[in-house]
């Protein structure tokens, strides 16, 4: 049986990361995944992803935003890809929105760049915005998109070039955990290591409750549609990222790039599934284009074009909507990051080195309080 230092269950956004960062050190490290990341069947497809700063879900956030983002682009600069784009985000809601509110305590505490602007201002500045009266927003100029499948295959090459091994098309079927080691047995062969980062995304909860630990994590289905729209106004050359709490739902969205429309998911809602069962085909609920078509309607109507493509994505929800990461609570060579509840791809560069040190340092250098396993 092969062995290593650190094996990864999931080669996805948050473990592939930890591998480039673990290979860095110059730990033996196995990553292990069911697919070939990246691929459409977990969290991460789809293009693109944004990044946000003034953090609306929490100011705690903004030092690992900041982290992740220099990260991000440090890994641009090793790869010599394009992994980011400077399109801005627009927050945007009715007078009173939390989120609005938390994304100002955010900017204030950590002097981040924030523009306050009242409907008219941000009617005015996009034209292909149709805000009402009562809505403000707030435009972080320096947040944007990642593209996150080239992000994922950024790392790969690096991780692999520095010595970790990757075995695709390996899924990982039961992990033992002894005192001073684990055993890892896949669809292909078992191996053996000291330590065990479990980052499988929507598949986290099943193989932690093989594991005897039962955790509130619900995969649940969700959408994301593209739709085609004035290149004049929507191009991402001129037209800004989103972010709309509204006053029953959320949505988010990204410029067309590329000409590729503007394409947009709801946040709130989404169906319970098991990602094994999952069927992925867009437009099997008349919600999937229906709720982002009258969104963009309302409030961009110029974007409300024929549907060019749709997708089927999984978010992991935790019950607060913030991440686990953390050692198991009885195994302390085996981290779990899990739970990413549909906002983690941004920090998945900061969690990857959160996870390696936690797996080479038995702590981090961030402050990880907020995603104990212990408040669930
Ligand atoms: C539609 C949509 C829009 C989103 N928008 C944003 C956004 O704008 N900004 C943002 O920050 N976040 C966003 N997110 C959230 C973000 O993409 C996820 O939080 C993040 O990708 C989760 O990363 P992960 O590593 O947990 O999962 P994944 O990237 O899915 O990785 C898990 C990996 O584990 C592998 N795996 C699973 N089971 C096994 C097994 N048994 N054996 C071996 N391998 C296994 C899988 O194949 C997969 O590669 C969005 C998510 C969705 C679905």
């Amino acid at each position: 049986m092969e062995k290593f230092d650190v094996i990864v269950v999931g080669a996805g956004s948050v473990g592939m990361a930890a591998g480039y960062e673990l290979a860095k050190k110059g730990v033996r490290t196995l990553l292990l995944d069911a697919f070939d990341p990246p691929h459409t069947m977990g969290s991460h497809h789809g293009d693109t992803r944004i990044i946000r700063h003034a953090y609306g879900e929490g100011v705690q956030y903004v030092p690992l935003a900041l982290r992740a983002q220099e990260l991000w682009e440090e890994l641009s600069g090793l790869s010599g890809k394009t992994l980011f784009a400077r399109t801005g985000v627009l927050g945007a809601g009715p007078l009173g929105s939390p989120f609005l509110a938390e994304m100002q305590v955010s900017a204030k505490q950590f002097s981040l760049p924030l523009e306050v602007m009242s409907a008219e201002e941000i009617n005015r500045r996009w034209e292909g915005m149709n805000l009402p009266d009562n809505f403000y927003g707030c435009y972080e100029t320096n947040a944007g998109v990642l593209y996150s499948e080239r992000c994922i295959t950024a790392y790969r090459e690096l991780a692999t070039s520095l010595g970790a091994v990757l075995l695709t098309h390996t899924r990982v079927t039961d992990v033992q955990v002894e005192t001073d080691h684990v055993t890892v047995t896949t669809d292909q062969g078992s191996y053996r290591s000291e330590k065990l980062l479990l980052s499988a995304g929507a598949w986290n909860p099943a193989l932690l409750k093989s594991l005897g630990l039962q955790l509130p994590l619900v995969p649940t289905r969700k959408t994301v549609a593209w739709f085609a729209a004035d290149e004049q106004l929507y191009s991402s050359e001129k037209f800004p990222a989103f972010v709309f709490e509204l006053e029953d739902s959320i949505y988010y969205g990204f410029p067309s790039i590329d000409q590729t429309g503007v394409k947009i998911g709801r946040h709130d809602g989404g169906h319970p599934i098991d990602p094994d069962q999952l069927d992925r085909t867009f437009g099997t609920y008349p919600s999937d284009e229906g709720d982002v078509r009258s969104f963009l309607e309302t409030y961009m109507p110029q974007a409300a074009g024929p549907l060019q493509q749709g997708r089927v994505c999984i978010y992991t929800l935790t019950p607060d909507e913030h991440f686990v990461i953390d050692h198991h609570p009885e195994h302390k060579h085996f981290i779990i990051t899990a739970g990413f509840s549909g906002h983690g791809f941004k920090f998945a560069s900061a969690i990857g080195e959160a996870a390696s040190q936690l797996l080479t340092d038995g702590k981090s250098t961030h402050d990880l309080s907020l995603f104990a396993l212990n408040r669930l």
